[in-house]
This record gives C-alpha cells, sequence and structure tokens, in this order.
C-alpha cells in the first residue's frame, strides 16, 4: 500500500496552472524532499494533500484511500495528515501537553494523557509540559508543533518549511530530532523546502519541481550527480557546462576525457557534460609547459577557496579548493575533470538554442 499516491493532479489559479497534472507514490514510511524556486508550487501541491485545496482535476489517496476526487471530498481533519508549518501555530492559550492532546480526540482520557506523556518524552519535552508557547524558545516550539502532528500517529506527515525560521545551528539539530522521529514512529513524509542542501540530506527521494511540474525524482545522489536537466543541474549545486566530443565511448573535453556512461555510447546529437565545483582538479603548470587555463577569481569560503578559471577557449569553470590551496589571479595551471561517477551529459545547449528549439530540454 502507497502511503500517499497522487494521479494527474492539478490546480490552476486563474490561467496559471499551479500544479499541472502530477502523478506521485510514496512508500509506507518514505521521506520525500520537494524542492524547488519559489512560485513553483509546493505549497499548492501540499495544501491539496492536506484537503486545503480541492484539486481541478486528480484523484489524491492517503494510506490506499481516496480522499480527493472523482465525487469524492474528505477534510483536512479526516485525512490521517499531520502538518507543521513554518509558523508552528500552536494554540497560545493552552499548555504544551493540551496542544499536543488537541488532536486526539478519540482516545479516552487515560489514554489521551499516556499518548501526550510517550509524544513529549520522544523529544526529550516533559518537564515542559505545563508551559505555554509563549513560554517557550523558538525551537521548543517547533518540536511540540511536530508533536503535536505526530500524537494521533497519522499515515503522511507535511511539513511546509518547518525551520526556516529557526537559526542555522538551531535548524540543523532540530532537522537530525525530526528525521529521527520520522525514522522511529515510520511515519511517511512530504517535506517541502526551497533549500537543495537540506533537500539532499533528508530525503529518501527528492523530487524536484518547477512551473507546477516535477522535473526529476530520484534518489539525493542521482539527482545531484546526473540531473535530467539544465534546470535541476542548476538549482541543485553549482554547475558549469563544457561540450564535449563522443569519441567511442570517450566524451572528449577541453579539460581531459571522461568515460561515457552506456546510454550515451553511440549519440549522434551535440553534448555536454556538466561540472561541478568539486570536480575540477588543478595542477600547477609543469616546469617549462605552460598552463592552458587561467585562474581569473578567487573566494574564500572559509574550509573551501572557489577558484574560478579560463580555459584556452575564453570557457569558464569553477574549481573547488581545500583552504590550503589558493592560486593567485593570473596563475596559469592545469584544470582536469575528475568524476567519482558517470557525468552527466546533455544535450549542447547553444546547439539548441540555435537549431530552433530553444531551451527545449531545460
Ligand atoms: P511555492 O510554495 O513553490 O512558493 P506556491 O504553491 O505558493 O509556490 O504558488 C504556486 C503558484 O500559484 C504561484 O504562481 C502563486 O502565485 C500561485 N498561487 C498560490 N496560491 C494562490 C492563490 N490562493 N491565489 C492565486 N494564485 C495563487
Amino acid at each position: 500500500m502507497n502511503a500517499l499516491e497522487l494521479d494527474g493532479v492539478r490546480k490552476d489559479y486563474g490561467s496559471v496552472p499551479a500544479v499541472a497534472a502530477l502523478d506521485l507514490r510514496l512508500d509506507e514510511g518514505e521521506v520525500l524532499a520537494l524542492v524547488g524556486p519559489s512560485g513553483c508550487g509546493k505549497s499548492t501541491l501540499l495544501r491539496l494533500i492536506a484537503g486545503l485545496e480541492e484539486p481541478d482535476a486528480g484523484t489524491v489517496q492517503i494510506g490506499g484511500r481516496t480522499v480527493a476526487g472523482g465525487g469524492v471530498w474528505y477534510p483536512p481533519e479526516r485525512r490521517d495528515v499531520g502538518i507543521v508549518f513554518q509558523d508552528h501555530a500552536l494554540f497560545p492559550h493552552l499548555t504544551v501537553a493540551a496542544n499536543v492532546a488537541f488532536g486526539l480526540t478519540e482516545l479516552s482520557g487515560a489514554e489521551r494523557k499516556s499518548r501526550v506523556t510517550e509524544a513529549l518524552a520522544m523529544i526529550s519535552m516533559e518537564r515542559l509540559a505545563e508551559r505555554y508557547p509563549h513560554e517557550l524558545s523558538g525551537g521548543e516550539q517547533q518540536r511540540v508543533a511536530l508533536t503535536r502532528a505526530l500524537a494521533p500517529r497519522p499515515e503522511l506527515l507535511l511539513l511546509d518549511e518547518p525551520f526556516s525560521n529557526l537559526d542555522r545551528h538551531l535548524r540543523a539539530q532540530i532537522r537530525a530530532d525530526t528525521m529521527d522521529l520520522l525514522r522511529k514512529t515510520g511515519t511517511a513524509a512530504v517535506f517541502v523546502t526551497h533549500d537543495q542542501a537540506e533537500a539532499l540530506a533528508i530525503g529518501d527521494r527528492v523530487a524536484v519541481m518547477r512551473a507546477g511540474r516535477i522535473e526529476q525524482l530520484g534518489a539525493p545522489e542521482p539527482v545531484f550527480h546526473t540531473p535530467a536537466n539544465r534546470f535541476v543541474a542548476t538549482f541543485m549545486g553549482d554547475a558549469d557546462f563544457l561540450p564535449a566530443e563522443l569519441t567511442g565511448d570517450t566524451l572528449v573535453t577541453e579539460a581531459g576525457s571522461v568515460r561515457a556512461p552506456d546510454d550515451v555510447v553511440g549519440r549522434a546529437d551535440a553534448l555536454e557534460v556538466m561540472v561541478r565545483p568539486h570536480e575540477v582538479v588543478l595542477r600547477p603548470a609543469d616546469n617549462g609547459t605552460a598552463g592552458t587555463a587561467r585562474v581569473v577569481d578567487t573566494e574564500f569560503q572559509g574550509g573551501f577557496i572557489l577558484h574560478t578559471i579560463t580555459l584556452e577557449s575564453g570557457r569558464r569553470l569553477r574549481s573547488l579548493q581545500p583552504h590550503t590551496t589558493h592560486y593567485p589571479i593570473g596563475t596559469r595551471l592545469h584544470a582536469e575533470l575528475s568524476y567519482g561517477h558517470p557525468p552527466a551529459v546533455l544535450p549542447d545547449h547553444d546547439a539548441i538554442a540555435t537549431n530552433g528549439h530553444p531551451a527545449a530540454r531545460w
């Protein structure tokens, strides 16, 4: 049984499809990170699943039960979902314990009490049970909101940018606690974020959305290393692109040759490889041989120094070096691609843009 199944779900606002004919399946206990730029439809999708919006087409199933579409409509409180928003929205006039007990109306008094105790123990907050929300820090409030959403043991938890109001350090801590709690309780979750690093860190799978559609859905590693198109490539991390000539099973680029992935061998169209800054090795020019690349910019990033170099053709690449390696601007050196995995190969963007199908594969 799927924790969640969306079939052809669509939501239009005026003439703009906020969510366009979208299919999605989530296994039980699976955590999906939904990531994309602002306005791509993440919140709308979450609201459609929660029952805060009605789809214009398609069906929503939660735990094998249709909750929207085909003439069926279940309101949010009957969908077996928990929701955590950015502004935790605790009831200010209720204590922590009463907030957590709020959704447990179907339990008897004694059961409710023990469920609340158990839930608060999971996040080590028993001692704060009688406090009011205004007596808690932001991080504590968010922990309570999470516990309140999980206490009824929902089939599915929906999280909409739940940590964006927290500072970086606290955010990492609460994120880890949240993931721990989801794993312990075996709860499936859809986690909305606009932060690609967060999506890669937490998702069993990552769905990258743009303009109401899912552009790529997969485990974090393939989404990062072999993005389906340029949009995903550049949204999920820094990316440069180099034209590559296919010779047999080898891709020859200006910065060296790499083995072509099997599904690329034999292709006849113009290609380029995606290069992330940590995949560019820099070597000082050997004695007597001038390097073909030149450093044109450096940026201190704490533990790393980002070098921007130009190749002989004038193309730019970025190369991430440990802070102990700093080549000053103007240094001539050799640049080489070094992938720990098959490279992402995309249609050559310039070729696409000039053959009448501008950005067709973006
Ligand atoms: P995200 O969460 O990715 O930032 P949203 O789901 O909030 O994106 O929005 C998707 C699109 O739908 C945007 O173009 C937004 O302007 C539009 N939109 C969202 N909610 C409404 C609404 N209630 N009325 C009209 N347009 C909306």
